[in-house]
């Protein structure tokens, strides 16, 4: 019997989420075809992708990388179209021809595509939680309106979307759910004292023990942002209330996430810290395929799991995401620009690391959020949450009192 094969776009395509999918894809395990790749500039590695799995369309940022691409993938006698900017990200989302995509584009840099597929109608593989932090109420109305298939990607999100039978799916939100938990690995310096992260540098900070990310994932996972994000995300995929999810510190990330149902039982997904997982689980469901990643041998972790409750006083911004809740609208549009400012001024080496979740609490406090959920108005907030954070660290920079 001949499987039908389903076009694939995937968004980010060079990144972490991006070439792992691509790993899976590679083994021939379920039936895709690649049918369009971005990325930002990496052209090197976006040609070798092209290469390997040829590919009908090719999307860059900006028009120089594109051409440059161009180049390449012609010297190669390669069918590829390659085309640049963000109305071409829209198209591969939307083509009428593709099934599925994956969103792993990082940051509100993935929002309009990622949008526009779910408001396509398309299966939806969601790694860009930004975009569904940002939007809220307005991403799920148009996947409802558009009958889209959201599938989390996110480890967490991911294992409690596999702790739901499909028939509480299409129940949501579901009164036998008590609580979920999310875990967090605690990062790199989960053991450090609180006076010693004044000085961390931005190398140190992206060494996470357990997961190989990108860098703007990796410092989330250290401030705790990461888990932050996922509260909101959460909050919005499973239509739970904000005191039904729960962060678990869990230092040896084998549990991803748990499930509490009013019997008593908690059910949990268990594995290896390896996103093949839970992108193969995407990439199949409602069937199972191997990923690739290594099976998990239970008597080799040293015969324990810990879990343990978050500090608050380390981790403030865990708080800072129950009150974005509390105040809905604009605010998880200016939460995540706020961090996206403070994270790529960490990477640039222009604010310490403790500094962090300062700049977004200041935004917070200084750009009152609007009860609408109008993309308009979304983007405005954004626009405007990066410039006070942006003016906050240059002026406190100047001072030196961050
Ligand atoms: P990454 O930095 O490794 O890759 C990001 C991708 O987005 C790259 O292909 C890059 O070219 C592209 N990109 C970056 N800036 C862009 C821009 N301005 N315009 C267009 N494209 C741009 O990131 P990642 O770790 O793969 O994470 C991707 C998303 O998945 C993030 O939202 C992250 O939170 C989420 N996620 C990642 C992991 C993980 O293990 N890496 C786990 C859970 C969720
Ligand atoms: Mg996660």
């Amino acid at each position: 019997m001949t499987v039908a094969m389903k076009q694939i776009t995937l968004l980010g395509a060079t990144g972490s989420i991006g070439v792992q999918t691509l790993e899976v894809i590679k083994q021939g395990t379920t039936p895709y075809q690649v049918f369009a790749l971005s990325a930002h500039s990496n052209v090197s590695l976006m040609l070798q992708l092209c290469q390997q799995h040829a590919v009908r369309y090719a999307v860059m940022s900006d028009e120089a990388s594109a051409q440059r691409l161009a180049e390449l993938i012609k010297a190669e006698a390669l069918a590829t179209v390659v085309l640049a900017g963000k109305q071409a990200l829209v198209e591969i989302a939307t083509h009428p021809e593709v099934d599925t995509v994956m969103a792993a584009i990082v940051g509100s840099s993935g929002l309009a595509p990622t949008l526009a597929a779910v408001e396509a109608g398309k299966r939806v593989l969601l790694a860009n939680k930004e975009a569904l932090v940002m939007t809220g109420q307005l991403f799920m109305d148009a996947a409802k309106r558009a009958k889209a298939i959201l599938l989390p990607i996110d480890s967490e999100h991911n294992a409690v979307f596999q702790c739901l039978p499909v028939a509480h799916l299409e129940q949501l939100p579901d009164p036998r759910i008590k609580h979920i938990y999310l875990t967090a690995s605690g990062g790199p310096f989960l053991d450090r004292p609180l006076s010693a992260l004044a000085s961390v540098t931005p190398e140190q900070a992206c060494a996470h023990p357990n997961w190989q990310m990108g860098k703007k994932i990796s410092i989330d996972s250290a401030t705790m942002m990461n888990k932050a994000l996922e509260i909101i995300e959460a909050y919005w995929l499973f239509s739970l209330k904000s005191d039904q999810i729960k962060v678990v510190v869990h230092p040896q990330s084998i549990v991803h996430a748990m499930v509490e149902y009013q019997d008593g039982s908690i059910l949990a997904q268990l594995g290896y810290p390896d996103m093949r997982t839970p992108i193969a689980h995407a990439l199949a469901w409602p069937e199972r395929i191997a990923s690739g990643a290594p099976l998990l041998e239970l008597f080799n972790q040293g015969g324990r799991l810990d879990f343990l409750p978050p500090d608050p006083y380390r981790f403030p911004v865990l708080a800072l995401a129950r009150a974005v809740l509390n105040t809905a609208g604009t605010a998880s549009a200016i939460f995540n620009a706020a961090n996206e400012v403070a994270v790529a001024e960490f990477l640039r080496g222009e604010i310490k690391f403790l500094d962090i979740p300062n700049v977004i609490a200041h935004t917070l406090e200084a750009l009152p959020a609007q009860c609408s959920d109008n993309l308009d108005a979304i983007i405005a907030a954004d626009h405007e949450a990066r410039r006070i954070a942006l003016n906050f660290t240059q002026r406190a920079m100047a001072r030196s009192v961050l």
